[in-house]
C-alpha cells in the first residue's frame, strides 16, 4: 500500500513508457515486503537539470537513467563510481542524505554477474564485442575488469570502436583491445574465440529478421554468444548460433543484474533475483 512512508525510486528516460523496469522493481519490492515504489519518470531530454532538481525536492532515494540520458546527466552529478567514470554513461543515481546526486553504471556489473550464473569466466579469453555504443563499452570495461586476454570491438562507426579500445587499453594494460569495422572485418576473426557479445540493436523487436552476423560466416567453435537485447528472447542471431553448436544467452539476466546492483544500492537489502527474473519474463509476455 502506497502511504505516507513509501520510498520512491523509478526511471528517467524519453520514451519511458515501454520500460519494463518498474515490473521487475516493484514485484522485487512486493516479495519482500519493503514500502517502496518504483515509477516511470518520463523526461524530455532539455529536462534533464529539472528532472535532478524534482527528484532531490521529492525526496527520491535514488533512479535508474536510461535512453537518452545516460551521458547526458553526468555534468550534473557530484560523484561518480569508478565504473562510470571510464564507461561514460550513468544508468543509475542515488541521492544521500544532504541531497548530493552520485552516479553509477551498473551494466558492467549485471554483464559478468550474468556470465557468472552460467559459470562462464571470462578470465584469460578471447572475446568479439559488436557495436560501439553505452553497452558496449560497459562490456569492454567488464571484460577488462575480469581479466580477458584479448578483446575486438568492431562496430560500423570504426572511430567509435578505436576510442573504446584506446581507453579500455589506458585502464587494463594487461588486455590486448583492437578495433574492427563491422560487418567487413568479421572474417578476420581467428580461432579460438571464446566469447561473442552483441551489443547493436540489430535484431532487436520488430526487426527480428536482422543480423549482425554475416550470413556467408560461420560461428567460432566452442564460443559463447551473448546477445544483450531481450526482445526477443532468441533473436535471429542466438537462434544461428545454437543451430551451429554454440552455447547462447539472451540479454534478461543482465537486464535483472544491472537492476538487483541498483536495487541493492537503494535499499541495502539482497534482491530477490528470481522474483525480478519471473516479473521481467511476464511482463515479456504482454
Ligand atoms: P547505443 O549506445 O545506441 O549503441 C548502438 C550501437 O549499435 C552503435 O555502436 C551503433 O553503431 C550500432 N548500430 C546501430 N544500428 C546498427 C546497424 N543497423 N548496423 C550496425 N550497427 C548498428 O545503444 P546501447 O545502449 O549500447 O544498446 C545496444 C543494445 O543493447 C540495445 O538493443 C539495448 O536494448 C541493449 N542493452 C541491453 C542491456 C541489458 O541489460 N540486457 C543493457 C544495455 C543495452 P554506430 O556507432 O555506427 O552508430
Amino acid at each position: 500500500m502506497i502511504d505516507g512512508q513509501t520510498r520512491l525510486v523509478g526511471v528517467m528516460g524519453w520514451p519511458i513508457e515501454h520500460s519494463l523496469s518498474p515490473p521487475m522493481h516493484n514485484a522485487a519490492f512486493a516479495a519482500l515486503g519493503l514500502n517502496w515504489c518504483y515509477v516511470p519518470l518520463p523526461v524530455p531530454p532539455d529536462q534533464v537539470q529539472a528532472a535532478l532538481v524534482g527528484l532531490r525536492a521529492l525526496g527520491f532515494v535514488g533512479a535508474n537513467v536510461t535512453v537518452p540520458h545516460k551521458q547526458a546527466i553526468i555534468p550534473h552529478l557530484t560523484t561518480l563510481t569508478d565504473a562510470a567514470r571510464a564507461i561514460g554513461a550513468v544508468n543509475t543515481i542515488w541521492i544521500d542524505e544532504e541531497r548530493a546526486l552520485h552516479g553509477d553504471n551498473t551494466d558492467a556489473y549485471g554483464f559478468l554477474a550474468a556470465l557468472r550464473e552460467i559459470a562462464f569466466d571470462p578470465k584469460g579469453i578471447r572475446a568479439a564485442i559488436l557495436g560501439a555504443g553505452g553497452s558496449a563499452r560497459a562490456v569492454a570495461y567488464a571484460l577488462g575488469s575480469a581479466g580477458a586476454e584479448r578483446v575486438g570491438v568492431w562496430n560500423r562507426t570504426p572511430s567509435r570502436a578505436e576510442a573504446i579500445a584506446r581507453d579500455m587499453s589506458a585502464l587494463f594494460p594487461q588486455t590486448t583491445y583492437e578495433a574492427h569495422q563491422l560487418p567487413g572485418d568479421l572474417h578476420l576473426i581467428r580461432e579460438p574465440m571464446h566469447l561473442i557479445v552483441n551489443c547493436t540493436p540489430v535484431g532487436m523487436w520488430p526487426h527480428t529478421d536482422a543480423c549482425p552476423w554475416p550470413e556467408d560466416l560461420s560461428f567460432p567453435r566452442q564460443c559463447l554468444v551473448m546477445d544483450l537485447i531481450y526482445r526477443p528472447e532468441e533473436t535471429r542471431l542466438l537462434a544461428r548460433a545454437r543451430e551451429a553448436g554454440c552455447m547462447t544467452l539472451n540479454g534478461i539476466s543482465m537486464l535483472v543484474h544491472q537492476g538487483a546492483a541498483a536495487f541493492r544500492r537503494w535499499t541495502s537489502v539482497e534482491p530477490p533475483i528470481e522474483v525480478m527474473t519471473g516479473a521481467l519474463l511476464a511482463a515479456l509476455q504482454q
